[in-house]
C-alpha cells in the first residue's frame, strides 16, 4: 500500500458517500443523503476565480434551460452511447476545470477506511466532525479505539448519524483488522484487489461502494468507486441507464480507463465534485457546468438550468 507523506490536500467535496449495507449486498444504497458534499471548488489551486471552459460559456449564452442547446449538446435517442470515448472525454474536460484533486481527505490510511464507513448515508461534514472528535481524543488508530466500549464509540460518532449502528460497524472492521493483521491495515490491504475486496465485503457494514473506497483511497488498488453522483450524471448523459447493478458501472469505467488507481482516484473526486457544484438531482446546473459539452440522453428528466429534450438530428 502507498503511503502517504504528509497530509493529502483536504478536498472541497466529500469523498464516496451514501454507501450502505442494507440487509443485502447487492442493496448497497447510494443516495446522497443528506446536504452533500461540502463546498463547491470557486478558485482553482492559484485562488483565481474559477472560469467555465469557452463551450460551457457557449452553452450558457445559448440558455441551457431555455430553448436551444449548446452547439455541441446533442441530445442522444436511441441506444446508449458507447461509454468509453464519452468517460474518457468526461474525464479530460473535469481535469481541465478541476485541476488536480489528489483525494481523500485524510491523514492516514486508517482515517480513510473509518470516513469511508461513517460516510454511510450522511453528509461528509457530519463525518468530519465525528472523526475530529475521535481526533481530540487521540483514537484514530486502530489498537486505541478498539479499546472504546461500543456504548461510549457510538457516542463518539453520534455527529455521524445513525451512531449506533456505525459502532458496531467499525467494531467489526477493528476486530477483522486487529484479529487478522495486528491492526497493520497496510498488510490488510495488500495483495490482490479481487480476494481483498471480498474479505472487505465479508464485513459488516461494508458494502461494495464502501469496500471501493477503502481499497482505492486507503489501500492504493485500481478499483473504480460508483456512486450515486455517477449513476445521475452519466445516465443524464446517456451513458448507464442508471439501475445497472453496481459491478456493471464500475466494470464499465474501468475498461474505458488505464488500469491505475490514481486515475479512478480523479475521476471518482471529479464526479462528486460535479455533482455536488452541477448536477443536483431536481436542478442540475448545465449552464455552467462543463460536462454541458457532452451529448444528453434523450430520455434525462426535464428541469430548470437543464437544456431542453430534442430530437437527435
Ligand atoms: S449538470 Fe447538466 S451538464 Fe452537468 S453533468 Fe448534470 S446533466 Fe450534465
Amino acid at each position: 500500500m502507498p503511503r502517504r507523506t504528509g497530509r493529502q490536500r483536504a478536498p472541497q467535496a466529500s469523498p464516496a458517500r451514501g454507501a450502505a449495507k442494507q440487509g443485502s449486498r447487492g442493496a448497497e444504497r447510494t443516495g446522497v443523503a443528506g446536504e452533500g458534499p461540502p463546498s463547491p471548488r470557486t478558485t482553482n489551486r492559484a485562488g483565481r476565480a474559477r472560469r467555465p471552459p469557452p463551450r460551457v460559456a457557449d452553452a450558457a449564452r445559448a440558455g441551457c434551460g431555455g430553448s436551444s442547446h449548446p452547439p455541441e449538446a446533442r441530445v442522444v435517442t436511441g441506444p446508449r452511447r458507447p461509454a468509453g470515448p464519452a468517460i474518457r472525454r468526461a474525464h479530460e474536460t473535469m481535469s481541465a476545470f478541476y485541476g488536480p484533486l489528489r483525494w481523500w481527505p485524510a491523514e492516514t490510511p486508517f482515517e480513510v477506511a473509518l470516513g469511508a464507513i461513517l460516510t454511510q448515508n450522511t453528509a461528509w461534514r457530519r463525518v468530519e466532525a465525528a472523526i475530529a472528535g475521535l481526533r481530540s481524543h487521540g483514537l484514530l488508530e486502530a489498537r486505541t479505539l478498539a479499546t472504546v466500549p461500543e456504548g461510549a464509540l457510538a457516542e463518539h460518532l453520534r455527529p455521524a448519524g445513525t451512531f449506533r449502528v456505525k459502532a458496531r460497524y467499525v467494531r467489526a472492521f477493528l476486530e477483522w483488522l486487529l484479529g487478522r493483521y495486528g491492526g497493520d491495515l497496510g498488510a490488510a490491504l495488500r495483495g490482490d484487489s479481487a480476494a481483498k475486496r471480498e474479505e472487505l465485503l465479508a464485513l459488516r457494514g461494508i458494502g461494495r461502494e464502501t469496500a471501493d473506497s477503502i481499497l482505492l483511497y486507503a489501500g492504493g488498488h485500481p478499483v473504480f468507486v460508483v456512486d450515486a453522483y455517477t449513476r445521475r450524471i452519466f445516465s443524464r448523459h446517456g451513458v448507464v441507464g442508471g439501475r445497472e447493478d453496481y459491478d456493471e458501472i464500475r466494470r464499465l469505467f474501468e475498461a474505458a480507463l488505464p488500469r491505475d488507481a490514481a486515475v479512478y482516484n480523479e475521476l471518482h473526486a471529479q464526479i462528486v465534485m460535479t455533482g455536488k457544484d452541477f448536477c443536483r438531482p431536481r436542478s442540475p446546473r448545465c449552464e455552467s457546468c462543463p460536462l454541458s459539452v457532452l451529448p444528453f440522453a434523450a430520455s434525462a428528466p426535464a428541469a430548470p438550468g437543464r437544456p431542453p429534450q430534442r430530437r437527435s438530428r
